[in-house]
């Protein structure tokens, strides 16, 4: 099940790299190979203790398997092990990282900007709103009540006050809501997800831009989990506005390690303004001797940063360009597909919930019950009778102030409600929907 026969491909290029030190005095590093098998076969062992994340039934939170072509070549660039912050310290992959973000860009349309690869989306994020602070110094950071709770986090490190923006019905930030907070706070930066993580929601992007020249707001877009469904060609007509809108904003966050099949820790920041790199100025005593390029450590928070990263998703966009209609598109394509048939079976079947359709790929739903205590409890046991049945999901606590015009029929007794949330991050997905479907059935029953 484990995808192995590509191994021996790296054992190619690792030749192919080696022949590049061929000038060198010969230097034999020593591999102690009784040991190694031996520590190696107890971490397999300790590694069966985890979810099948590779696997179409594990189908819960954001978790999704390298491709592996950024497997191997991480693992290549490993014998090198290269160091972005400085081209002193990876010279290769540090251009290679320029190409790749390059390459995000021009996604919205960017040909000129600034960005850079981060560990993952919380420091790309932290970097946005840093540089919307030094902007605006002082000023409000909005983002809506459903963004990641890593905005609010964030604000606190920066010291920026910060304010949850309330949502609608579908999870997207209430443009009305937003509009009354404007009129009476001096607002620096207001994040717009495009793609929330708990249930794939895309906020009105186009609306919120209509707003920034009259309130002089930054326009900050988290698109760490949605960026790359801008190649999706079966979005729904205000989730295409939106990330059509992207283009507009003054910053983008996207993880290629969430949807754009990297290891962890990927993660892509992009200033639309490239002049803002003048808050990252500062010199080092230590690096940026061996050229007179730019040094990715001079426009970035983070010091040292694996360069393996920016080699794997260098390899991952030669052989899956980002072309509307490739082979990458379709596959995310397939995976909002395999959420809108789930969606649409459960949507005719009177023991389930169902809140809104997905916008992307993430599914969320809800055992039948009258009060939220009941269909909490249900759910709790819907998830583990399907995990009993090998099928993985997610749970998530959704605010009952979102769903009482959506369930009227509900008794709120308590402020939140337990749902289910499926990821449905795997093009596979969409050929899984009958098994998929055959243990929602039987967990439904054993619910109850
Ligand atoms: C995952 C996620 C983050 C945090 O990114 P990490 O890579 O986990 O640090 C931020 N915002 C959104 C919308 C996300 O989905």
């Amino acid at each position: 099940m484990l995808e192995t026969r590509s191994l021996e491909v790296l054992a190619e290029a690792l030749k192919t790299l080696e022949a590049g030190f061929a000038k060198l005095p010969a230097y034999e590093p020593e591999a102690d190979l009784p040991r190694l098998r031996q520590v190696l076969g107890e971490v397999a062992e300790r590694m069966r203790d985890n979810f099948p994340f590779f696997h179409p039934c594990y189908a819960g939170q954001m978790l999704k398997p390298p491709h592996p072509v950024a497997r191997l070549a991480y693992m290549l660039a490993l014998w090198i092990n290269p160091n972005n912050h400085a081209l002193d310290g990876g010279r290769a992959s540090s251009f290679m990282e320029k190409e790749a973000v390059a390459e995000i860009a021009k996604l919205f349309g960017w040909d000129t900007f600034l960005g850079h690869l981060t560990s993952g989306g919380t420091m790309a994020n932290l970097e946005a709103l840093w540089v919307a602070g030094r902007l605006k110094p002082g000023r409000k950071i909005l983002a809506s009540e459903q963004a990641h709770y890593t905005h609010q986090r964030i604000s606190t490190v920066l010291n920026l006050p910060f304010e949850s923006v309330p949502c609608d019905g579908k999870a997207r930030m209430d443009i009305e809501a937003l509009v009354q907070i404007l009129k009476k706070e001096e607002v620096g930066a207001v994040v717009a997800t495009l793609g929330t993580t708990g249930t794939g929601a895309v906020d009105p992007l186009p609306e919120i831009l209509e707003l920034r020249d009259r309130y002089e707001f930054r326009v900050h877009a988290d698109a760490a989990y949605g960026g790359y469904f801008l190649l999706a060609d079966n979005l729904g007509d205000d989730t295409r506005k939106a990330f059509d809108a992207l283009t507009l904003a003054d910053s983008i966050v996207v993880d290629p390690h969430k949807h754009g099949l990297q290891p962890y820790g990927c993660g892509c920041v992009l200033f639309r303004d490239p002049t803002v790199g003048r808050f990252y100025k500062h010199d080092s005593p230590y690096t940026y001797f061996s050229s007179s390029d730019l040094h990715l450590g001079e426009i970035s928070l983070e010091c040292s940063r694996a360069g393996a990263s920016a080699v794997a998703l260098w390899a991952t966009q030669k052989m899956l360009p980002y072309l509307p209609g490739g082979e990458f598109a379709r596959s995310l394509g397939r995976c909002r597909q395999a959420a809108l048939d789930l969606f649409a079976r459960m949507s005719g079947d009177r023991r389930f919930r169902m809140i809104f359709p997905p916008e992307l790929d993430i599914l969320i739903w809800a055992p039948r019950g009258r009060k939220a205590s009941e269909i909490s409890a249900r759910s709790e046991r819907f998830f583990s009778a399907a995990a009993a049945d090998n099928l993985h999901l997610a749970k998530f606590r959704y605010p009952a102030s979102l769903l009482r015009d959506v369930w009227k029929d509900a008794v709120w007794d308590q402020p939140e409600v337990v749902c289910l949330r499926s990821c449905l991050m795997k093009p596979e997905h969409r050929d899984w929907a009958d098994p998929i479907w055959a243990i929602l059935d039987r967990a439904a029953e054993r619910a109850e």
